[in-house]
């Protein structure tokens, strides 16, 4: 839907929201889905794009996290399954079943591997991927043909779910507003509006024209990850701070470093986390690093310690060695952690979320995962639904069908993750054949792609297109600057533009995508 026209429903609204959500990644659209499919009148507002922050920065799965498992929570490691299950079947043609190796290099290795995922395997039940099991080295070498096969034993291979994160970010907008909300990108939370103490709305700031708005809500959520304590403050300037910023990298390979199918998992680094080598759209992700950082960004940077930390690990497991030139980019992200400095309001601190009430009504959720997006907004709308006074109605996303679903999708189609889209892409082809050209020579994209995003998928500039629609910024970061001249020139046709504003448009990209190449 065109943007223009998302803003237009705020300016005709001159009486209340029933909910406004401020933060555009996993737990703010997710929440605006859980809204808004329950039939609340629903806005969320994002101050960049869709997913500009940690919910386009993660390593991609769809999982529990090995560390609950050692820790012994069981109830979190039965969530996340449960909610894993639940994503593989509504959104089929982005998230998938994915193979994992703990290669194993001491005798008691697999044993010990082995047992940890039965436990997973069983916690699973039926909504299982697939059953783990001990593996001879010949099949470790089978799986991952490029692992370092000096003192190797054995390994362990267990299934666990992949998917894009921010695709799926951008399905969920739409989804939104297939379910008659409104979610507007571009669109900053400046000042939150308060009656008698009571938060009743947000003052924002169309970042495009510059125009503000008073927008009433019977409540409002903050769902911002590691910016929650801006709007906390904005509620109360005396509000501690609660959350720790926490920072974690990847780098990208060529497939040539991880041939096969199945993805390593390395249980235990040098500093006692996992590592991920995961096949990802014909490359590899390698992450990632735990770094506390001090503030907050929207473009955070590796530093060099992090970059040497996973190329010396991927290094130790890995027959061809990588090095700094054959790391096609670097991106970090930031894991907003909770740090309550008391527990006097708090509505609940769930499993790994953290969701609270302040005194003035302001609902924070915050903390959490990629996989448990849906449940953060069960359960957030469940609270909101009493602060707000709104007529109590059940929760549908359990099984509801994300946009774009559809099943059976073939992966080595380039087309493969538009899912029931892909037809109308092809169409914009049938209609006009140089949409059916080539943006570069290295990865698959076509000129059609762009020309959906804007019309279908609510991107408004090159780095939407090109880091958030297809993946190109964080798969070649360097094929991506190739792209941006002609990413502009479609985007300025689409959306009225000046010549002026194609050329700042690939300045600006270029200058961003640099930073995600090692020199
Ligand atoms: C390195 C790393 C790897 C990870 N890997 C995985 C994984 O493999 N699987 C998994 O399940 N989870 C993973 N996670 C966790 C997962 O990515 C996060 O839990 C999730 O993305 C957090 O989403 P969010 O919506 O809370 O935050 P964000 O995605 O950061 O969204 C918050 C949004 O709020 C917006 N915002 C802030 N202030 C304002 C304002 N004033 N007005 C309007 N908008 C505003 C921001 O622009 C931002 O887009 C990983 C996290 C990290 C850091």
């Amino acid at each position: 839907m065109k943007r223009e026209l998302l803003i237009d429903r705020i300016e005709k609204e001159t009486g209340y929201w029933d909910i406004v959500i401020i933060g555009g990644g996993a737990t703010g659209l997710g929440t605006a889905l859980e809204a808004s499919s329950r039939g609340y009148k629903t806005l969320l507002l994002e101050q960049h794009d869709f997913a500009k922050g940690t919910s386009s920065r993660s390593t991609k799965l769809v999982h529990c996290g090995v560390r609950y498992l050692q820790q012994g929570n069981v109830s979190l490691v039965l969530e996340a399954l449960h909610e894993r299950g639940l994503l593989r079947q509504n959104a089929p043609h982005l998230v998938f079943n994915q193979s994992f190796v703990v290669p194993v290099y001491d005798w008691w290795g697999g044993p010990f591997y082995g047992i940890g995922l039965k436990l997973y395997d069983i916690l699973a039940g039926k909504l299982g991927l697939g059953p783990s099991k001990l593996l001879s080295k010949e099949e470790t070498l089978q799986h991952i043909p490029n692992v370092e096969p000096n003192g190797l034993v054995g390994g362990v291979i267990y299934y666990d779910g992949q998917f894009d994160d921010s695709r799926l970010a951008i399905n969920l907008a739409q989804s939104v507003l297939d379910h008659g909300g409104t979610t507007i990108n571009y669109m900053e939370v400046k000042s939150l509006i308060k009656n008698n103490g009571f938060a009743s709305g947000v003052v924002a700031v169309d970042k495009e024209t510059g125009k503000q708005y008073t927008i009433n809500s019977r409540a409002v959520i903050n769902a911002t990850g590691v910016f929650t304590d801006n709007i906390l403050r904005m509620d109360n300037p005396e509000s501690k701070k609660i959350i720790a910023v926490s920072q974690g990298v990847h780098i990208i390979l060529d497939k040539e470093f991880l041939p096969g199918d199945s993805a390593i998992m390395v249980p235990q680094t040098d500093d006692g986390r996992v590592l991920f080598a995961v096949p990802w759209h014909d490359k590899v992700v390698v992450g990632t690093t735990d770094t506390e950082v001090p503030e907050a960004t929207l473009e955070p940077r590796a530093l060099e310690e992090e970059i040497d930390f996973i190329l010396t690990h991927a290094k130790r497991y890995m027959k061809k060695d990588p090095t700094r030139a054959d790391v096609k980019s670097v991106f970090a992200g930031l894991r907003p952690l909770v740090r309550p400095t008391d527990n006097k309001n708090t509505a609940a601190i769930s499993r790994d979320h953290y969701l609270t009430i302040s005194d003035s009504g302001l609902i924070t959720i915050t903390g959490g995962k990629w996989t448990t997006y849906r449940r953060m907004g069960e359960d957030t709308i469940d609270k909101a639904l009493f602060i707000a006074g709104l007529e109590e109605r059940p929760s549908i996303t359990k099984s509801l069908r994300i946009h774009g679903w559809l099943k059976n999708v073939d992966k080595n189609d380039p087309l493969y993750f538009y899912g029931s889209e892909k037809i109308a892409i092809i169409k914009l082809i049938e209609e006009q054949p140089v949409l059916g050209e080539k943006l570069c020579d290295e990865l698959p994209n076509i000129k059609a792609e762009i020309v959906w995003h804007v019309r279908n998928e609510m991107a408004r500039t090159v780095e939407d297109v090109l880091a958030r629609r297809i993946r190109a910024l964080l798969l070649d970061a360097k094929a991506s600057i190739k792209m941006a001249p002609v990413v502009a020139k479609i985007l300025a046709e689409e959306l009225g533009k000046t010549p002026e504003w194609e050329k700042q448009q690939v300045d600006e990209y270029t200058k961003l995508a640099n930073e995600y190449l090692l020199n």
